[in-house]
């Protein structure tokens, strides 16, 4: 049996004859920056995240860097952010000037931890003239950028009332989490200022290439986006401040909107699958070996991963490979060990969970179209490796 990752296929044959005809009229109409397409897609994510504003993007990465941009953060500014988490989290705090400020994770959820960020906004910064100031680097702390991982929130109402006591902007990384919600039902991006989506193909909602957006509550900050989007052009020709092109391309968008529509449905077939998973695994007798993704009660995880903890994750890597069962490691190294950010001073060990969650990790397939029978050959090749190598 073969049990890949991801398999974009079945979702892609399901609505073939729907998205070819809208790529179609696309083509017929040979209207490819930001038409009709576009503004019908930003108002369904927008209403779909709980925000009145939708600004596509041309990827999650180009929209992070977009709400740093139009949030005015640069040279001499620090954003608070987590080291677990894919490289574009930290890689735009870099490009737009900014510093990093790492900060560990909740070994649980994997998703930033609100004690630590308390820690360093209360005993490692200052206020001087209103200003939060990082004393170790100097550096003015803007931001907050808190990263829903895997598909769960991260803990906001905590992280909000540290934003708000020390002025801080919030910026949600929501690239793994669209709709995501937490325990009060608040959509993954309405709660900070920005929130941060990409459609990147293996993301929940997925378009066919590169493309992302942001969503907002605040006009004027979308405003800001939508000039940030296009050079900081407004009106034609006249530029106000210095973008980019950010543009979300019209095919995408006309492919995105048919397949928000099944979103729903595909979250609960990955919701079914997490279940089974879980249930497979007490069976097997494995609840002791595995550490299973932790859901908090009453939340709503999309599981874009199914990521599970595993002693021997390496070997048990490789023996998943020859029995046919993909498998990924997200993420091997944390941003604070990357090689690019060694200029930022920070040591093996400053960020014991977040090193120890990139040792032990491995994401399972959990894609809607598996079938049952594919979920527990998994869980059966598992357990085979744990009786022998256990
Ligand atoms: C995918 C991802 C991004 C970047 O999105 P792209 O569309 O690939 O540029 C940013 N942050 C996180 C957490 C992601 O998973």
């Amino acid at each position: 049996m073969q049990v890949p990752l991801l398999d974009l296929k079945p979702q892609y044959r399901a609505l073939k004859s729907e998205i070819d005809a809208a790529i179609e009229r696309v083509c017929d109409a040979q209207a490819f920056i930001l038409g009709p397409g576009v503004r019908e897609l930003e108002a369904a994510v927008a209403a779909y995240s709980g925000c009145s504003h939708g600004i596509g993007m041309s990827s999650g990465t180009d929209a992070l860097l977009a709400a740093l941009m139009a949030l005015d953060i640069g040279e001499g500014d620090a954003v608070i952010t987590s080291p677990y988490t894919f490289f574009a989290t930290a890689g735009t705090i870099a490009r737009a000037g900014a510093r990093s400020l790492f900060v560990d994770i909740d070994p649980a959820t994997f998703n930033l931890a609100p004690a630590a960020v308390e820690r360093l906004l209360r005993e490692d910064c200052e206020r001087r003239d209103g200003r939060v100031v990082h004393r170790a680097t100097g550096t003015v702390v803007r931001a907050l950028m808190p990263v829903h991982l895997y598909g769960q929130m991260a803990d906001m109402t905590p992280l909000m009332a540290l934003a708000r006591e020390f002025g801080l902007r919030v910026i949600e990384d929501a690239a793994q989490a669209i709709g995501a919600a937490d325990g009060e039902k608040r959509r993954a991006c309405s709660i900070g200022d920005i929130g941060c989506l990409s459609f990147f193909p293996t993301k929940n909602l997925g378009a066919f290439g590169d493309a992302g957006m942001c969503v907002t509550n605040d006009a004027a900050l979308a405003a800001k986006l939508a000039m940030v989007r296009v050079h900081g052009m407004e009106p034609k020709y006249y530029h106000q401040l210095v973008g980019g092109n950010f543009r979300l391309d019209e095919l995408q968008a006309v492919v995105l909107s048919i397949k928000l529509k099944h979103l729903d449905a595909w979250t609960l077939g990955r919701q079914e699958n997490a279940c089974f998973y879980y249930e497979a695994f007490e069976r097997a007798g494995l609840k002791g070996t595995v550490t299973l993704p932790a859901a908090l009660p009453g939340v709503r995880h999309i599981y874009n991963q199914f990521v599970v903890r595993f002693p021997q994750r390496d070997a048990l890597k490789k023996f998943l490979g020859e029995c046919g069962v993909g498998s990924e490691i997200y993420y091997p190294v944390p941003l604070h060990q990357q090689q690019c950010f060694a200029p930022l001073g920070y040591q093996t060990g400053d960020f014991p969970e977040s090193e120890r969650a990139a040792a032990e990790t491995l994401a399972l397939p959990i894609f809607p179209e598996l079938s049952r029978g594919q979920l527990q050959y998994v869980v059966d090749c598992i357990a085979h490796f744990y009786a022998h190598h256990g």
